[in-house]
């Protein structure tokens, strides 16, 4: 018999309408012959409203009262729920998240599920009865409830539908799916019919707000496919389904995201050996502040030049931390710039083609904006702006990859990839016990490629574009892609190509750069890229700090680096490669899947 996970957000039970509106529909899924689990989160906003009730009370609440507290929401939704399905006339128990045996650990608030009980579950399911589940809750050993993180509800949900091996798992919520970028901000933007899971978690970390990202982890980690559609919408008309592929497979960007309240904080004059970025990572960490964009680049004389973006709430508590770093390293300078905004491409098939960043960059450019850091991943492309032109970098490239339009309306510029990426299909039973955990797929080194670096690149805009053109003019595929702020606003743009089309690489980027009075080009034909790649990199701090500590233990300075949601990828020299992945092989034994 197949079985549904049906999960409802809190504006989809906020009043007793809704509430027997998604009974209805939970009944309806039963009548046609499947089995029904629903999740449901608290009414509306009583989770905030618990909140707020806290903080009158107390400063600083318990941690585990807290979620005592908290967890009291779900609890009012799931008995009214089973009330709505027995006034209906079908049968429903409503079973908290201790009930179900949703184990975690013992970190209230943000607790992380280890394994589910599925015993009780199915029981109740093969004698008819409509299983409704709290949502975002849990039990530690020592039988404390445990929450999992606002928005945690989502979580629940996939992870039900992986234990129980549902067919389907859909998410009601307020909004009709998942656009090519937020809606609000552009009444452009189109609702796409699937996403990848990996396209999600990116657009996730840049503020696409519809999933609790480690949801989406969980679905890409048990193959789960989530369906996110509208629980007001009559006619059930189909959302997005987040799944193991992208809408279209020949098309390169699948969504755009603008972060706008980015802060960035530049490090000019860093020695260029073993343990910088590791010293700053890790004094960041110490007080909590989460980095975004990290931008390494080769620096001219020995010096590297740092920079990274941080939440402009957190820009205080991080300068302090940086500065003390600074001093530390014996840097030049410490820079920072309030008011940026991250626009940024994200899409599964950017992997395999060429000619993307340069259509992103040449739009950017025809709009007067200047980029002032670059960095990018396998499916993402993210460009540092000013804030005051953040919704019109967005607006430019929405329109240059047409993604208001449907996919087969776009103008075509890339073959289809012949390989479709493989699905993440693991092996459910041998995971279920450590359910959350970070997953490591593996550490990677890729000694193919060579860098070029152009120095002082002078801040205006245009130069990113016109370089990026004339080497995809060449046929040659750029892998990373890494600008920072520099010196008096000159900085250093360097990138990866194969080895063997460096010397073609070097040759045109020296025309561009001349022409448009950048800095020399200079070029290593050796580098190495160790990749550390799995499940879970963002929201499991601490890889980047393990990964940066084993480098610098081994002796290795590394000299570019960019991120995403599935990868962190570091270039060192060529000769380092081999002792580097021996390194983070160990440093990572424990997680490695
Ligand atoms: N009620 C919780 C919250 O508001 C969990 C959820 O809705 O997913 O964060
Ligand atoms: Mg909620």
């Amino acid at each position: 018999m197949s079985l549904i996970v049906q999960k409802f957000g809190g504006t989809s039970v906020a009043d007793a309408e809704k509430i027997k509106a998604a009974a209805r529909k939970a009944i309806r899924a039963q009548q046609e012959g499947h089995q029904v689990v629903m999740v449901v989160s608290a009414m509306g906003k009583q989770t905030d409203a618990l909140v707020t009730l806290a903080a009158e009370i107390s400063d600083n609440p318990p941690a585990r009262e807290m979620d005592m507290l908290l967890s009291t929401g779900e609890q009012v939704s799931v008995a009214v729920m089973a009330m709505a399905i027995h006034e209906l006339g079908s049968e429903a128990v409503s079973l908290t998240g201790g009930q179900i045996g949703i184990k975690t650990d013992s970190s209230h608030t943000k607790a992380r599920i280890q394994s589910i009980d599925t015993e009780r579950m199915k029981r109740h399911l093969d004698a008819g009865k409509i299983i409704i589940a709290a949502g975002f809750q849990g039990i530690d050993d020592d039988l404390n409830i445990t929450t999992l993180g606002r928005g945690g509800s989502d979580t629940t949900a996939v992870a039900l539908a992986a234990v129980l091996q549902a067919d389907a798992c859909e998410i009601y919520t307020d909004v009709d799916g998942v656009y090519t970028t937020d809606p609000r901000i552009l009444p452009d933007a189109r609702k796409m019919d699937r996403v990848s899971h990996d396209e999600m978690l990116e657009l996730a970390s840049l503020g696409a707000g519809v999933m609790h990202s480690r949801s989406i982890e969980f679905g890409k980690k048990f193959d789960v496919p989530i369906h996110v559609r509208n629980s007001a919408s009559f006619s059930d008309e189909p959302g997005t389904v987040i799944g193991s592929l992208p809408e279209a497979m020949d098309r390169a960007v699948s969504g755009a995201a603008l972060t706008k309240n980015e802060a960035r904080i530049s490090i000019v004059g860093v020695p260029d050996r073993p343990g910088s970025m590791q010293l700053i990572i890790a004094n960041l960490a110490d007080v909590q502040v989460a980095v975004d964009m990290m931008v390494q680049n080769v620096g001219a004389e020995g010096l590297a030049e740092i920079s990274f973006t941080v939440l402009e709430s957190d820009l205080e508590t991080a300068l302090k931390a940086v500065e003390r770093s600074a001093a530390e390293l014996g840097a030049d300078s410490v820079t920072h710039d309030a008011n940026v905004s991250k626009v940024s491409i994200v899409g599964l098939g950017m992997a395999t083609q060429s000619g993307v960043a340069d259509r992103m960059f040449r739009a950017l450019a025809a709009d007067e904006i200047n980029i002032q850091a670059i960095t990018t991943s396998q499916i993402k492309i993210s460009a540092l702006v000013s804030r005051e032109q953040g919704l019109e970098a967005l607006r430019a490239v929405h329109g240059e990859f047409e993604l208001e339009k449907a996919p087969s309306q776009r103008t075509d510029f890339g073959e289809a990839p012949a390989r479709v990426p493989q699905s993440n299909a693991v092996d459910i039973v041998s995971r279920l016990q450590k359910m959350e955990e970070l997953t490591i797929e593996k550490v990677e080194l890729d000694d193919s490629q060579a860098r070029v670096t152009i120095a002082h690149v002078p801040d205006k805009p245009g130069i990113a574009a016109a370089v990026f053109e004339a080497v995809a003019a060449e046929e040659i595929m750029v892998d990373m892609i890494v600008q920072g702020t520099g010196h008096d606003g000159q900085a250093n743009l360097s990138f990866t190509v194969p080895r063997d089309a460096v010397a073609a690489a070097v040759k045109t980027t020296g025309d561009v750069a001349q022409r448009l009075g950048c800095g020399p080009v200079t070029h290593d034909p050796r580098i190495a890229i160790l990749s550390v790649f799995g499940i879970g990199i963002r929201t499991h701090t601490g890889v980047g700090v393990r990964m940066f500590n084993a480098l610098s233990q081994a002796g290795i300075n590394v000299e570019m680096i960019n991120t995403s949601e599935m990868r962190v990828n570091v270039v060192v020299d060529a000769d380092k490669g081999k002792t580097g992945l021996a390194a983070l092989e160990e440093a990572f034994a424990d997680v490695i899947g």
